[in-house]
């Protein structure tokens, strides 16, 4: 096994001043047992640890790296912007530079607004449409995660009607009233909630492709449901593409699967790693946004001219280079070899992909909703989580999150990680 002692330390060190030890709760491990490792650089497809471990990376900050760690063009287009200064305040020509290139990419976008996270990005999209609207309901689907935004912030609740309780202390109970809990891919719950309160509901959010109980896609029925069923009813439909968004296809899920939102929140790539999310859609709705509408939403550093800088470098070089078909190719062929090496050991398993994210799932049936998610084996999962990383292959540390394939990963690596989940799932299998 790999020396980590130096991350074992510094876990320590890092618990006395912060919660966990971690800045956010996914990264502590708490799923898998064990320490985290402490990071010391990244470069392409690789993870340095401050032991001097090397790990090939699935996880790429849990989406943003799609072209790998330190690409060039990101980091002279950040060195290039440093010497100008770190924030202003007041508008640059790169917010317009990165809208433009939004606004070219994705289908559903005329207009768009910059925030600093996801997180951001979805509490704002809802409460513009709630007041674009003038309505308070809030359709979501169980397992969705939209960041910790309160209202979003509910567990599966069971029945087509259930209305959200918090899952999460500190959210008071009003905040998550109006916020309606639906299976993922259940159409006919959604056909009944809207008959029987749709001059309440002011938005359906939904990941396009659910990348947060492990990857699940959406059924064709399901998508193709979503958008007369929202139009009909007067309700905003936001496609919360922050994971999905030039990820699955340059223009997101929505140019993937040819189905045109209301509203998009992105975040992850857009910033390229830096800190940047953004929300956007039509001009009618985007313009209820302050300053042009009545609809409040700020930020001191929205906007910041290192992010654009790093976001118009990301979404320039992904424009360019158009990686999507090869990294599809890639996904397949690491996501087929594993199918067929726990299929060879008799390992309960199912597999999910969409482009360039997947999920190896401990649970032998297809994951299509959230309740079959619940049924997945994670003692097995954490077997193989660590397994894989003692083998210098870095994997999300949960098996409810999508694992990520990058432009910088190779033939020879995904032959590497092939090998290294054949001698962990046979050990798993015995
Ligand atoms: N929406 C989706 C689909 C996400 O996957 C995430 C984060 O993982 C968020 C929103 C929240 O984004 P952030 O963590 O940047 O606040």
């Amino acid at each position: 096994m790999a020396n980590r002692q130096n991350s074992e330390n510094e876990f320590q060190r890092a618990q006395q001043v912060i919660p966990g030890g971690v800045n956010s709760p996914a990264r502590a491990f708490g799923g898998v047992g064990g320490t985290p490792v402490f990071i010391d650089r990244g470069e392409k497809q690789y993870l340095f640890d401050i032991d001097g471990n090397r790990y090939l990376d699935y996880v790429g900050s849990w989406g943003p790296h799609i072209l790998g760690h330190n690409h060039p063009a990101i980091v002279g287009a950040l060195e290039a912007a440093l010497p100008s200064g770190t924030s202003f305040g007041a508008p640059t020509v790169r917010e317009s530079e990165l809208a433009e290139l939004i606004v070219d990419a994705v289908p559903s976008i005329e207009k768009v607004r910059m925030v600093n996270s996801g997180t951001e990005a979805t509490m704002s999209a809802i409460r513009l449409a709630r007041g674009y609207t003038g309505r308070d309901g809030v359709v979501k689907f169980a397992g969705c995660y939209h960041g910790h935004v309160d209202s979003l912030l509910v567990q599966a609740g069971s029945g087509a009607l259930t209305l959200g309780t918090p899952s999460s202390p500190g959210i008071p109970e009003g905040c998550t009233r109006d916020t309606h809990v639906l299976e993922y891919n259940d159409v006919e719950s959604l056909i009944q909630l809207f008959s029987e309160a749709g001059e309440k509901i002011a938005c359906v959010i939904l990941e396009p492709v659910v990348g947060n109980m492990g990857v699940v896609a959406p059924t064709t029925e399901f998508l193709k449901a979503l958008r007369p069923l929202c139009t009909q009813h007067g309700a905003v439909l936001i496609f919360d593409e922050v994971m999905t968004g030039f990820r699955v296809a340059f223009g997101g899920a929505q140019e993937r699967f040819g189905i045109t939102p209301d509203l998009t929140t992105l975040g992850k790539i857009v910033g390229g790693g830096l800190p940047v999310g953004a929300y956007g859609g039509k001009t009618e709705i985007m313009n209820s946004v302050s300053p042009v509408g009545p609809v409040y939403q700020a930020g001191t550093l929205s906007g910041n001219p290192l992010a654009m800088a790093s976001g118009v470098a990301t979404l320039r070089t992904l424009k360019e280079s158009n990686p999507y078909p090869q990294l599809e190719e890639k996904t397949t062929k690491l996501v087929s070899g594993l199918d067929e090496i726990a299929t060879s050991l008799g390992i309960p398993h199912s597999v999910a992909q969409v482009g360039s994210m997947f999920t190896f799932f401990f649970n032998p049936e297809p994951v299509t909703s959230f309740a079959v998610s619940a049924k997945n084996d994670t003692e097995k999962f954490s077997k193989y989580f660590h397994g894989m990383l003692d083998r210098g292959v870095y994997l999300p540390c949960s098996q409810f999150e999508a694992n990520f394939v990058g432009a910088e990963h190779t033939d020879e690596d995904l032959e590497q990680t092939l090998k290294a989940a054949r001698e962990v799932l046979q050990e798993i299998s015995t």
